[in-house]
């Protein structure tokens, strides 16, 4: 600001300065040297504005050079007479006037210096003209008149003199003005200086300024996107802001629609409640109702069991069923009459229990030379089956027998005879896995599952373990292992499960909780695996061991407190037949003998230990053999047995079906006392 106030003064100062030279007219105007000193106080203080009043001095000279004609007139001389006269003008005046003066008097055709004759025509060169003073031109004094013209120059030397003099007062005047112009030039260098600080610290207040604008600037921009974000922000909730007062309204809707709904569902559930109590009034009474109706079912339950056990008692609890297997493919079809199955006292529609079998003396024959006569050998049982009996025959008739197991008392089902006589095919079932042809352990288990599953109706709950092992040359081995010991049937021993426990375990073998027909499935799968991979290693192994299916059943009451548990045997024998002793003669007929003897010792013990059993004896000989030592929780007292004799219908083995059915009649003709359930 400062600045620019003071800029003009200075510009006005250098113009004048340069126009010194051409404004050279109207001397008479200009004021005499020092006339500014001669102003008063109130015209100095007209010529500062106040912003400017720190640079009087400058406003000083502002105003002297703005009242005054510019510059002072040096000269008179005519700007007509040419830059050549104007040029030599000033040399003329001063001290050096007379120099003049005689060089005009000895040129007298130059043009005189005319001092007041602006307008004035230029003289021809050559034509003398007189000197004219002040305005005037005087008269032409003739040549002769040297007097005269002496005179006139001498006037006018006395006037050139006279202007010398004021021009050189003038001369002084200015150059006090020069002073002080250059004082004032040096005062405004001074103060130059002094702005050009301030400039250059109001510059660096600029950049300052700038820096800061530059950041204000870069801080608007993050303010303004800021901003932005926000605004966007601020839309995008104000559109939430919309979708939420329209869902809002929507849920009003639905709120109000739920209300309506809720008094309608609770005037309905008043008068549910009403119903509910009458309901519960007679639930109540149904209740009770039930309580004795169960009582009465638990007392009914109770005595199906006792008459069934007493049915099973009457039926003997030793049973021996007698099946012929059918002649198979390939084998010689025996002669009529061979095997003949009498009707009872009932006739043909009475199940046959009764079995013929004709033998002929084929000795007598040789000796005596006649046909060889026949000895006609006839045996009972509870129970025949011929060779068309169907597996679910079978089993129906040993189904009620199954079930005394689920009741509490031990079952052993045998299937005794000698091998390939069809003990398998009873006990497993057919090959091909054919349903028609599945065997009593299958079916007995299905059995099982079924009556528990109905018995869970009147709060009975059943749980099953089963195990299954085979008893070789007096070694017990694990049908169902696998891994590492699988097919190897690593060994076993039996032992009592506790110290002065009754109950007895198998070691090393596997005892697998089932609950439905797949499990026990694939039980008897891996079963048949692991003696295939036995056979393999001792030949046809599975008909010299017993296999022993052991199913553990718990049953419990809870709400009763009852317990019942009882196991279930199912028993495929090795083959009864006995090897001729004429034929052991090498060392494998050895081994087969000493096997063979291992057989025949099991099952005379079996039949030692149901006599002993029937015979009332004290000493029963369980420990003879691992078989009975393993069944003897099983065999007598409170247990039911039933033995199948399996009978081959081939007349060569006639021999070893005579056997079979010997065995089987004596046991047919024990009578173990009264089976007594396992309850506690
Ligand atoms: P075991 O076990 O007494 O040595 P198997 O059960 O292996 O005898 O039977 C020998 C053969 O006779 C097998 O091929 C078997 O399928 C067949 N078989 C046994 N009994 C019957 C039957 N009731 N119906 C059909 N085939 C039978
Ligand atoms: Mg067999």
């Amino acid at each position: 600001m400062n600045m620019q106030a003071q800029r003009p003064p200075l510009l006005e100062v250098k113009r004048n300065f340069e126009l010194k030279t051409t404004l050279v007219k109207a001397s008479s105007r200009l004021p005499l040297p020092g006339s500014k000193l001669k102003r008063g106080p109130d015209q100095m203080e007209d010529a500062l504005e106040p912003a400017k009043k720190r640079t009087r001095g400058l406003g000083a000279v502002t105003k002297i050079d703005t009242s005054r004609p510019r510059g002072p007139v040096l000269s008179t001389v005519s700007q007509t007479q040419g830059p050549a006269a104007a040029q030599k003008g000033p040399k003329k005046t001063g001290p050096r006037g007379c120099t003049t003066v005689a060089s005009v008097l000895k040129n007298p055709k130059a043009a005189p210096v005319a001092p007041a004759a602006p307008a004035a025509p230029a003289q021809k060169p050559g034509t003398s003209a007189a000197p004219m003073v002040a305005g005037k031109r005087p008269g032409k004094r003739p040549a002769w008149d040297l007097k005269g013209q002496l005179c006139d120059l001498n006037e006018e030397l006395k006037r050139y003199r006279e202007k010398t003099q004021k021009l050189d007062q003038e001369n002084q005047g200015l150059q006090e003005q020069l002073r002080e112009v250059q004082e004032q030039a040096t005062v405004l260098g001074t103060e130059r200086n002094s702005l050009a600080g301030e400039l250059a610290s109001v510059r660096t207040q600029a950049e300052q300024s700038q820096q800061k604008l530059e950041t204000l600037c870069a801080r608007v921009l993050e303010l303004e996107e800021c901003l932005g974000t926000k605004e966007r922000l601020f839309q995008e909730l104000q559109k939430e802001k919309l979708e939420l007062q329209e869902e809002q309204k929507a849920l009003a809707t639905r709120l109000e629609e739920q209300e309506r709904r809720l008094q309608a569902s609770e005037t309905a559930l008043s008068s549910s409640e009403a119903e509910v109590v009458s309901l519960r009034q007679k639930t109540a009474a149904q209740v009770t109702l039930l309580a004795e109706q169960g009582d009465r079912l638990h007392g009914l339950e109770m005595e199906r069991r006792r008459l069934h056990n007493q049915l099973q008692e009457l039926k003997g609890n030793i049973r021996v069923f007698c099946r012929v297997r059918p002649v198979l493919a390939g084998e010689p079809t025996p002669s009529p009459g061979f095997l003949l199955f009498p009707h009872g006292p009932a006739g043909p529609s009475d199940p046959p229990t009764h079995l013929s079998l004709s033998r002929s003396d084929d000795r007598r024959a040789t000796l005596t030379g006649a046909p060889a006569p026949t000895t006609r050998h006839d045996f009972s049982f509870d129970r025949v089956f011929p060779p068309g009996s169907k597996q679910e025959e079978v089993f129906e008739e040993i189904s009620m027998l199954v079930q005394s197991a689920l009741d509490g008392y031990p079952v052993c089902i045998f299937a005794y005879g000698q091998t390939g006589s069809g003990k398998t095919f009873t006990m497993e079932g057919g090959p091909g896995g054919d349903p028609q042809l599945e065997g009593l352990i299958p079916r007995a288990l299905r059995h099982l599952f079924s009556v528990a599953q109905e018995m869970g109706g009147q709060g009975w709950t059943y749980s099953f373990v089963a195990s299954y092992v085979e008893i070789y040359n007096e070694t017990v081995r694990d049908l169902l292992a696998t891994g590492t010991r699988k097919g190897q049937g690593g060994e076993c021993e039996i032992r009592r499960a506790g110290p002065g426990s009754e109950e007895l375990t198998v070691t090393n073998a596997r005892y697998v909780p089932v609950s439905c027909e797949k499990e026990v499935e694939a039980l008897l799968h891996l079963a048949r695996q692991n003696r295939a991979v036995a056979r393999t290693a001792q030949n046809e192994r599975s008909s010299r061991s017993h296999s022993v299916f052991q199913l553990q059943i718990s049953g419990e009451h809870a709400a009763r407190g009852l317990q019942c548990g009882a196991p279930l045997n199912l028993i495929d024998l090795a083959g009864s037949e006995r090897l001729d002793p004429g034929l052991a003669l090498g060392p494998g007929e050895r081994d087969r003998l000493r096997e063979t003897q291992a057989i025949n010792s099991s099952l005379s013990t079996l039949g030692l230990v149901i006599m002993a059993l029937s015979n009332k004896e004290s000493h029963v000989p369980y420990r003879n053999s691992k078989l009975t030592y393993l069944l003897q929780n099983s065999l007598g007292g409170s247990a039911k047995m039933l033995m199948f004799v399996n009978i081959s219908p081939l007349e060569e083995n006639v021999s070893e079906s005579l056997n079979s059915l010997r065995f089987a009649s004596k046991v047919n003709q024990c009578v173990i006392g009264t089976a007594q359930a396992n309850k506690k």
